[in-house]
């Protein structure tokens, strides 16, 4: 049953419900949520609810009508986020697990790490202890086999998951693994379930070959009940007629779980098609039907694997994989997890000056919750602080002064154009570089009070753009509304939750009803949906090393001006098609104090290895000034 608590209730109530559930032989859960705080009770014995119901403290008492309970979206309806080392899955976030089938010799796991991690894979998978068809098929080095998988995460700085096939092996195995990983075949073997489940530690739960949706959620609730409620459950396809592949992925079960159950839903691409050809086009669809991650088999040798090897991606193809899903992300609204790379730079230049922040602070122009603190979580995780700024002067002021070590300034949108006063601002600022880019795509949702209805709803707020961009929702679902016009999207939601009228609702994005803990309404209801934000992250020079990414830096940002004569700027141009590099971006500014006269602004791609340094000696020798904001990796 789930006990919903009171929101004034006192801890002695708390304690007084918690012991007589605990003496009638119930297991109790406390489960924070952001509107509510809950006592999920389970166990055996029957007891009148409304027993319950009547204990001080106690706002109502709902029976969880699944058979499994701690796993229900009845009990909690907040997605569950695991921590798997420092990597989560979970939310809005796309985790991928890469590695081998088999951990084969130390130089094999090191070889798969190290691309794996290099193209973007956040966590290192590799058997130890195989459970395989055939008796005399490769077993799996044992714990050799998990040393060199310790090792390989360590020199990577990944965490790993290796299955678990025996209840004994599960110490053992605790000492060298990040998240235990429990096969199809074992998927009802129970006494490994609570085996596993006693340690607390992350379990990936795969699907078994021939297990319902339902008995695969008994399964997660049994490692529950044993004590962990980092679940993570995979999806590897099942047992049907079709033996075109290996077995059958079952897509439609990543949005039917994710209904059932709160915990993260990934995809196996490998073992449910058996076929490497198969692999990418299916973790494609897992990713777009909502999978919170992937769990894919990577080998240097595919053709020489002693497990696995036909269905087994060669790095190349995995570096693919992971580009197209990176793309793929920013359609569906979510982002690839990735290693954080947040260590502290070290002064880089005799006449640096360190920045006064200790950790991760990042400046950002509007209020709590605006886009760019989403572009920002994007980037930087959830962990860091952000640092909200009234004007885009200020936040590059915090930046500069070392209050924030890193901004995230918005450059351009694909509907509304280049938002040119951060131009201006990059220009004017000689210590700070553009040190990162970070897309996000502008996802409106209604936000109103909680209980609220859209049918309720008389008066809508946001910024013009907000409004703008989602008239057509306004003309339709909304035509009893008024749209009101407000100074930003973020802070129309604060507006409302304070004027506490559920009949007024805000337009913007997700973080601002996650940080002003408001409802979600109704939710994508942009007119156009190809509504991207590109950001640049900044940084003081001296910093900017710190915040690059594993990923090889591959653009340029400059501004450059020319002598007044006919065809200079044509002959700057030309410089960079000579030496093969992509424009990708171009804007004209006035410059302050010169009376039509303007600087350029130039993206460009960086082109085969060295031919920007050549290009950019070229340009300081024509042109009037030259300067490199920053060189970045850009995936777009
Ligand atoms: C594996 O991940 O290598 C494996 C054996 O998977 P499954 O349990 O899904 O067959
Ligand atoms: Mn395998």
């Amino acid at each position: 049953m789930i006990v919903v608590l009171q929101k004034q209730i006192t801890d002695k109530q708390k304690d007084a419900i918690r012991t007589l559930l605990t003496e009638r032989g119930y297991t109790i859960k406390e489960i924070v949520g952001s509107e509510e705080t809950v006592f999920g009770a389970v166990g055996r014995p029957a007891i009148d609810l409304r027993e319950v119901e009547m204990l001080d403290g106690v706002a109502s008492v709902i029976p969880i009508s699944k058979p499994f309970k701690l796993a229900s979206r009845e009990l909690k309806k907040e997605d569950t986020i695991v921590t798997v080392g420092r990597v989560k899955i979970g939310g809005g976030r796309i985790a991928i697990i890469a590695g081998p089938c088999a951990v084969e010799s130390r130089d094999q796991i090191m070889e798969i790490a190290a691309s794996v991690r290099e193209a973007g894979a956040v966590v290192l998978r590799g058997g130890a202890f195989k459970p395989r068809t055939s008796p005399y098929s490769f077993q799996g080095l044992g714990e050799e086999g998990l040393g060199y998988l310790k090792e390989a995460g360590e020199a990577y700085g990944m965490p790993t998951t290796s299955e678990v096939v025996n209840p004994s092996d599960v110490p053992l195995m605790a000492r060298y693994i990040d998240m235990f990983q429990i096969g199809a075949r074992n998927m009802q073997n129970f006494e490994l379930l609570k085996a596993v489940g006693k340690t607390g530690m992350p379990v990936l739960l795969k699907r078994g070959l021939c297990a319902t949706i339902e008995e695969w959620l008994m399964a997660a609730e049994y490692l529950m009940a044993s004590g962990t409620d980092q679940v993570v459950l995979c999806e590897r396809g099942i047992r049907t007629y079709e033996r075109a592949t290996r077995n059958t992925l079952d897509i439609s079960a990543i949005p039917v779980v994710q209904k059932m159950t709160h915990l993260p839903v990934i995809g196996d691409p490998s073992h449910a098609t058996g076929l490497r050809e198969m692999v990418s086009p299916m973790s494609l669809a897992l990713v777009a039907s909502g999978a919170s991650g992937l769990m894919v088999e990577v080998h240097n040798h595919p053709e020489k694997a002693l497990s696995d090897g036909p269905q087994s991606l060669y790095p190349a193809q995995f570096e693919k994989l992971m580009r197209d899903l990176q793309a793929l992300s920013q359609v569906v609204g979510r982002s690839l997890e990735r290693i954080p790379r947040i260590t502290m730079p070290t002064k880089g230049r005799e006449e640096g000056v360190a920045p006064a922040a200790d950790h991760l602070i990042v400046s950002f122009q509007g209020e709590r919750g605006a886009y760019s603190e989403l572009a920002i979580r994007r980037a930087f995780g959830e962990e860091c602080e952000v640092l909200p700024c009234k004007t885009f002067q200020a936040a590059f002021d915090a930046v500069l002064d070392g209050r924030a070590l890193y901004g995230m300034i918005p450059v351009e949108n694909t509907l509304g154009g280049t938002i040119l006063e951060n131009l201006d601002l990059l220009d004017r600022h000689r210590a700070i570089e553009v040190v990162g880019e970070q897309q996000i795509r502008i996802i409106h949702n209604l936000i109103g009070l909680p209980g609220s209805t859209v049918e309720q709803i008389r008066e809508v707020y946001s910024h013009p753009q907000g409004l703008a961009q989602c008239t057509e929702y306004l003309a339709s679902t909304l035509s009893h509304a008024q749209p009101i016009s407000f100074f930003d999207t973020a802070g129309a939601v604060g507006f409302v939750k304070e004027s506490g009228d559920p009949t007024k609702a805000a337009i913007a994005g997700v973080t601002a009803a996650k940080v002003y803990q408001m409802e979600i309404l109704d939710e994508g209801i942009e007119s156009n949906p190809r509504n991207y934000t590109r950001f640049y992250v900044i940084s003081r020079e001296e910093n900017a090393p710190a915040v690059r990414s594993s990923a090889p830096v591959n653009r340029a940002s400059l501004v450059f001006t020319v002598s007044d004569r006919p065809g200079s700027l044509f002959e700057a141009l030309l410089v960079l098609t000579k030496h093969g590099l992509n424009m990708k971006k171009l804007e004209s500014r006035p410059i302050a104090g010169k009376p039509w006269e303007y600087s350029f602004f130039v993206e460009t791609e960086l082109g085969d290895e060295g031919a920007f340094e050549v290009a950019f000696d070229e340009l300081e020798s024509i042109c009037k000034s030259v300067r490199v904001l920053g060189t970045y990796t850009s995936t777009l």
